[in-house]
C-alpha cells in the first residue's frame, strides 16, 4: 500500500484512481493540477467547506500556479439536480478544463454530476444508470474533507431529484477520478458526531464489499486493506481529532474501501439503511452502522459455506461484537428507536422493508434477502 511520502501521485494495485497522499497536499493543489496539464479549474465546494478555511488555501493554490478558477460553493447536504443546474450555470461561460470536487461526498457528487451535463448536455435524469454518457467527460479531481464516502475512489455520482427526493445514482466508468488528493489534515476540522458517522460508513464499506456475490480475488484484497487501516485507528480517530496517524489511516481506509466497492458491490446493510434514511430521516453513516452487526449475523446463520467474512475475522460473531464495540465508541445508537425512528407505530418497519427491498445493493448480499427476511433484521434492531 503507499505511504505519505510527498506529492507525485502513486497507484493503488487494483484502482485506477491515482492518489497524492501526504499532509498539507491541498497547499500543493495548483501545482498537482498543473503538472496535468490543465489550465482552467471549476472548484466545486459548500459552504461549510468555505467556513472552514479549505476553500481559500484551494484557491490560494491555484492562483499561485496561475491557473484560473471559478469557485461553486451552493451544494448542499444530499445534493440535487437544483444543485447541479446551478453548478452547470456557474461554469459554462467560463469553460473550464478539469474539475476539482473539494468537501465530503456531496461536493464530491455534485461535481461529477456537473460534469455530465457540462461534457454531455441534458439533465441529470438523463445519466442515471449505467454507463449512459456518450463523449468523454472533463478529467476530475477529488479532496475528500471527510473519511468516509469513498466517492474519491468511485465512479458513480449520487443525486437526489428535488422534487420526487428518489435518489438516483449515476454510474460511469467515465465519471472516475483521475487523482484524489488525500489530506489528513483537512478531516480535522470536522466535528466528532461526522467523523464518527462517515467514520463507520467507510467500515461497513469494507465489511459488506468483502462479502459480496460480486467479490473478485482485486477487491477481496482492497477490502482486506481498507479493514486494516480502518479497524485499528476507528476509536482513535473519533476520540482524539488531533490524533494524526489514526486521520491518516482512516482517510486512506476510506478511500481503499471505496475503491473495493468499484470492484464489488455492498449488501443488505447498506439496502436497510437507505429504508432508514428515507422513512426516518437517519444519516446515512449512523443507519448502516446500526445495521452490520445484525447483517452479519443474518448471513452468517443463513450461509453453507460458513463465515462469508471470514477474509476480515475468522469468527463471525465476534466481527459483530468489533463492529458494536466501534458503534459505542462513536456514540452511534444501536437501536432504532434510539435512532429517531418511531418503532410504536405498527407501519413503520413494514415499510421501511418494503424500500429495503427495492435496493439494488440488496442484490448482492452474501445471503439471498426477501422483504421479510429485511423485515425480521429491523427486528434484530428494536
Ligand atoms: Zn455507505
Amino acid at each position: 500500500m503507499i505511504s505519505p511520502n510527498g506529492f507525485l501521485p502513486q497507484s493503488i494495485p487494483g484502482s485506477n484512481v491515482r492518489v497524492v497522499f501526504s499532509p498539507g497536499a491541498l497547499d500543493r493543489l495548483g501545482e498537482i493540477v498543473a503538472a496535468e496539464g490543465r489550465k482552467r479549474v471549476l472548484l466545486v465546494s459548500d459552504p461549510g467547506i468555505r467556513e472552514a478555511g479549505h476553500e481559500e488555501r484551494a484557491v490560494r493554490s491555484l492562483y499561485r500556479a496561475n491557473l484560473p478558477v471559478k469557485v461553486f460553493d451552493e451544494v448542499g447536504e444530499n445534493p440535487t439536480n437544483v444543485h447541479v443546474g446551478k453548478g452547470v450555470i456557474a461554469a459554462r461561460p467560463f469553460g473550464p478544463d478539469v474539475i476539482v470536487g473539494l468537501g465530503g461526498g456531496s461536493a464530491m457528487d455534485c461535481g461529477k454530476g456537473i460534469n455530465f451535463i457540462l461534457t454531455n448536455g441534458g439533465k441529470i435524469h438523463d445519466y442515471w444508470g449505467v454507463n449512459k454518457a456518450a463523449k468523454p467527460l472533463l478529467p476530475f479531481v477529488a479532496v475528500p474533507t471527510t473519511a468516509g464516502t469513498g466517492s474519491d475512489a468511485q465512479s458513480a455520482a449520487l443525486i437526489t431529484d428535488a422534487e420526487t427526493h428518489q435518489k438516483m445514482a449515476c454510474w460511469d466508468e467515465k465519471c472516475l477520478p483521475r487523482l484524489a488528493i488525500l489530506d489528513p489534515q483537512l478531516t480535522a476540522t470536522q466535528p466528532r458526531k461526522v467523523a464518527a458517522a462517515t467514520g463507520i460508513d467507510a467500515v461497513t464499506h469494507a465489511v459488506e464489499s468483502s462479502a459480496s456475490t460480486k467479490r473478485n480475488d482485486v477487491s477481496r484484497e482492497l477490502s482486506k486493506r481498507a479493514w486494516e487501516l480502518l479497524e485499528p485507528a476507528y476509536e482513535r480517530a473519533v476520540r482524539d481529532p488531533s490524533d494524526e496517524w489514526a486521520r491518516q489511516q482512516m482517510l486512506l481506509g476510506s478511500h481503499v474501501a471505496g475503491a473495493a466497492i468499484q470492484n464489488s458491490m455492498l449488501g443488505a446493510a447498506h439496502a436497510l439503511a437507505n429504508g432508514l434514511t428515507a422513512v426516518a430521516g437517519v444519516v446515512h453513516g449512523v443507519a448502516v452502522g446500526m445495521m452490520m452487526p445484525h447483517v452479519i449475523r443474518f448471513n452468517a446463520a443463513g450461509a453453507d459455506g460458513g463465515n462469508p467474512y471470514a477474509d476480515l475475522m475468522p469468527d463471525a460473531e465476534a466481527l459483530s461484537r468489533r463492529i458494536e464495540i466501534m458503534l459505542d465508541s462513536g456514540e452511534i445508537p444501536r437501536r432504532l428507536a434510539d435512532a429517531g425512528v418511531d418503532t410504536s407505530d405498527p407501519q413503520v418497519l413494514p415499510k421501511m422493508a418494503q424500500i429495503a427491498a427495492k435496493q439494488w445493493t440488496a442484490t448482492f448480499n452474501p445471503r439471498p434477502v426477501t422483504e421479510a427476511d429485511l423485515l425480521q433484521i429491523y427486528r434484530m434492531a428494536l
